[in-house]
């Protein structure tokens, strides 16, 4: 169930991280090759699938259409269902697959044009601080300082590095994601949060740098980064704090 839902709203999200940020109406005209500009029938526009029946291509004009939109359908797909699977039916559930969705489809309008939009993370905190006050399952408190340590955090390192180098090297947008993911996940999920994309971050900036020999100050976008790691601790973040309290002191 969730896993059909999260594949439509995954292809939902493609109309979104393809318009949005080129100012287009995200409902109107329906799907059409963006090629030979024809409309795209309902059923070469199934999620999941219709990329691998038509071959990747345009079934008019031959165009090749990429596999990164099948691949946002899966993962969506795959995230409802987990999360379905976790929260059952509650509060959580509902702020949950609104907080996947909007990460996920943040996380490819950042790949494709290095902008994290108001639009997202913004709305993503007064979502987060509004769900946190109608959710009896989570106190209001944790969800508001974590807007203020997750955004504070990030504009401190902002200003110590313009301050350092001269040049801005975290962008606004990154600041108000992580206050967003504190929001929804409570001011405890930042150091998590903030190392474990940090380290991700790092090891694939290091392959890319390696294949590509690009210098350091080549922008990569951090926020699909924050994203992860705040998925990451959504699903085993507390299993993960755990182990690693136990490790230290094993009695627990
Ligand atoms: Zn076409």
């Amino acid at each position: 169930m969730g896993f059909v839902v999260g594949a439509l709203f995954g292809s939902f999200a493609n109309v979104i991280i393809y318009r949005l940020p080129r100012g287009e109406s995200i409902v109107f005209p329906g799907s059409h090759c963006f090629h030979c500009k024809k409309p795209v029938p309902w059923h070469d526009n199934i999620p999941l699938f219709a990329w691998f029946f038509l071959g990747g291509k345009c079934r008019n004009c031959k165009a090749p259409y990429s596999g990164r939109y099948v691949l946002v359908e899966w993962i969506m797909a795959f995230l409802f269902a987990a999360v379905v699977c976790r929260d059952g039916l509650s509060w959580s559930v509902l702020e949950h697959l609104i907080f996947v969705f909007g990460l996920v489809t943040a996380s490819f309008i950042d790949f494709d044009h290095m902008i994290l939009p108001d639009e997202f993370t913004l709305s993503g905190i007064v979502i987060g601080l509004v769900g946190a006050a109608l959710n009896p399952d989570r106190p209001f408190l944790p969800a508001l300082f974590g807007v203020l340590v997750g955004g504070g955090f990030l504009w401190a390192i902002a200003a110590i590095y313009a301050a350092v180098r001269k040049q801005e090297g975290m962008g606004g947008g990154d600041i108000k994601l992580l206050g967003w993911i504190g929001a929804v996940l409570g001011w405890t999920s930042v150091p998590f949060v903030v190392i474990s994309s940090s380290l991700v971050g790092s090891l694939v900036g290091l392959i890319i740098m390696a294949q590509k020999r690009k210098g350091l100050s080549q922008a990569i976008p951090f926020g699909p980064y924050l994203a992860f790691g705040a998925i990451l601790y959504l699903f085993f973040g507390q299993d993960i704090s755990e182990a690693y309290i136990r490790l230290f002191i094993p009695a627990l």
